[in-house]
């Protein structure tokens, strides 16, 4: 039974993680557009520690936005260079370099990149 209790605080303390991982992001997106990189990439370092920290798995747009190299937020365009090829997705980080490539979901037909 103690277990159980464990287990449902657990899962509460996930949701609030990634509520808190919302809110930054939306932080870092704010800072970045009014030109504060710096205080971005707090922001986007911070909502890695707390997905690592509470265990919650970052939504894909959370991840699309935060280098895995060297924590720096993501802004397509001024932080990131976003690429197509081969029905893949070539993000590259500005700050360190470091590129990684994921598949792009050929369903709906829709442009996920959202940029060119
Ligand atoms: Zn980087």
């Amino acid at each position: 039974m103690a277990k159980r209790r464990f287990e449902r605080d657990k899962r509460e303390r996930r949701t609030i993680a990634r509520e808190r991982i919302g809110i930054l992001m939306g932080l870092a997106e704010r800072a970045s557009l009014g030109g504060k990189g710096a205080r971005a990439d707090r922001y986007a370092r911070l909502a890695k520690s707390i997905g690592t920290r509470y265990n919650a798995r970052l939504s894909r747009d959370v991840r699309m936005r935060i280098c895995k190299g060297c924590g720096a937020y993501l802004a397509p365009g001024r932080t990131a260079r976003v690429r197509t090829s081969r029905k893949m997705l070539c993000v590259t980080c500005t700050a360190c370099g470091r590129v990684w490539r994921m598949p792009l979901k050929s369903k709906g037909g829709k442009n996920e990149t959202g940029q060119r």
